[in-house]
């Protein structure tokens, strides 16, 4: 699937997705996270990351200083030195890579620091965190970027009708 047309067809959901969201503020926390736990749980058992790779090309995580002393011992660089190759100052005042998509993705698809990789990328598309209904804003965001994201959405919709 060319990313172009998935951010088309989520932006195209995006009213629905709101409608789920606003509906199940009003359920308890406990509830909302076991029903998202499952939603994913179904989302990654249909969607293989190593066929998509959206994240990993057109998002990007944060980097944070304990990500930064992590990868660059791991690729035996000063920290310095990796900061300067690898790394910028978004908008935010937030580390992220200097460029998308990311330099570690490998022309497979898999991360060449999947084990160092930065906490960012272990937690996307945080659909399977505690307190979902924290995450309400966010997730509607990566509803946009991450197919799994839309999986849940799409699900949890069927189930708030
Ligand atoms: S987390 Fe989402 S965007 Fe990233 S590779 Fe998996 S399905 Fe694609
Ligand atoms: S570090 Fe690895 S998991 Fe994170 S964006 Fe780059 S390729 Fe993807």
């Amino acid at each position: 699937m060319e990313y172009e047309a998935f951010v088309q067809r989520a932006c195209g959901k995006k009213s629905d997705f709101e409608a789920s969201l606003k509906q199940m503020k009003r359920m308890p926390d406990q509830q909302v996270d076991k029903l998202f736990h499952a939603a994913h749980q179904s989302a990654f058992a249909t969607i293989d990351c190593l066929t998509c790779a959206f994240c990993c090309t057109y998002v990007g995580p944060r980097i944070t200083l304990p990500d930064i002393r992590r990868i660059s011992k791991a690729l035996r660089l000063r920290e310095a030195d990796f900061e300067r190759t690898y790394l910028k100052i978004d908008e935010d005042g937030d580390f992220v890579f200097r460029s998308m998509p990311c330099p570690f993705l490998l022309p497979d698809k898999k991360c060449l620091i999947y084990d160092d990789r930065p906490k960012a990328c272990r937690e996307y598309p945080h659909t399977d965190r505690k307190k979902m209904k924290q995450l309400f804003k966010l997730t509607l965001t990566n509803s946009a970027c991450c197919p799994a994201v839309e999986h849940v959405l799409d699900e949890l919709g069927s189930k708030c009708k």
